[in-house]
């Protein structure tokens, strides 16, 4: 697919959404939500569902957990518009309630198009809701910071999902809000790792079945190991070389990223 063709049939997902009444979560809210950013990215960034000041503007993380996203993303040099930014649940739930397993199932369809158009490399989880999408049971306590291949049954072609808490729980607890920093600086390494990954080219039938809850980890003995082929040497066809893999993270601990 284009460029063009991508911002097309992403387009007529939005369209959709903003007229869906699937799940009740259509009747509180004010604007729905589809989601925004590059056509032409290989990173998805996926939150719990709409808040407040979303609900109002029909766009994702605009209020304070947004600013938050948007500083961790500069962070590591990228920008909002890099990325694609989009929710489990394209309407806000009332109160900022969880949303329930009916909702997420009903809106499940719409974030699976989403990602077999976007067809990213990495998938980035925000929280627990996010990440129990792809990975039903794992504890994000436990696997923030890790990736492991996504289920081609979610929409992406052959991902990693790499997994993050919550911006608005880093609001809350300067441990979690630390973390994510710290989590933040190995996405371009698991940006690196994903396209690599790709890059081996196996059709995707072929990919080796990864053992759930084996603990594997990809070393790179050093980052410049990783610095692979430029971004702009290696952009998959059609693709925006955006984001690019560098900057590396500057934390030393960093140069190993856990497939768990
Ligand atoms: N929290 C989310 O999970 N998504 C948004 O879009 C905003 C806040
Ligand atoms: Fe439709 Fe999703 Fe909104 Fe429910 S949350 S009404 S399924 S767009």
């Amino acid at each position: 697919m284009t460029d063009d063709e991508r911002r097309a049939a992403l387009e007529a997902v939005a369209a959709e959404v903003r007229a869906c009444t699937r799940c009740r979560l259509h009747e509180g809210r004010t604007r729905a939500v589809p989601g925004e950013g590059s056509a032409s990215t290989e990173v998805v960034f996926i939150g719990e569902g709409p808040g407040f000041h979303e609900d109002r503007e029909g766009r994702p993380f605009v209020g304070r957990a947004g600013a938050l996203l948007a500083t961790l993303l500069r962070s590591v040099g990228w920008r909002r518009e890099d990325v694609f930014i989009t929710n489990v649940v394209k309407c806000r739930p009332p109160e900022n309630r969880d949303p329930a397993p009916d909702e997420i199932a009903a809106c499940a369809p719409y974030l699976r198009r989403q990602l077999e158009i976007l067809d990213p490399a990495l998938v980035v989880t925000l929280g627990r809701h996010s990440l129990g999408t792809f990975i039903p049971g794992a504890r994000i306590s436990q696997v923030h910071g890790t990736a492991r291949p996504v289920d081609p049954a979610s929409g992406p072609r052959a991902a990693l999902v790499f997994a993050m808490y919550h911006p608005a729980a880093a609001l809350r607890t300067p441990e979690i809000e630390r973390q994510s920093f710290a989590d933040m600086a190995a996405v371009p390494l698991a940006l690196a790792a994903a396209r690599e990954r790709r890059s081996d080219a196996a059709p995707v039938d072929d990919l080796p079945a990864m053992p759930a809850q084996a603990e594997m980890t990809m070393t790179a003995s050093s980052p410049a190991q990783l610095d692979r082929p430029t971004p702009a040497a290696t952009p998959a066809a059609g693709r925006d070389p955006h984001p690019s893999a560098d900057p590396l993270p500057a934390d030393a601990a960093a140069d190993q990223l856990t497939l768990f």
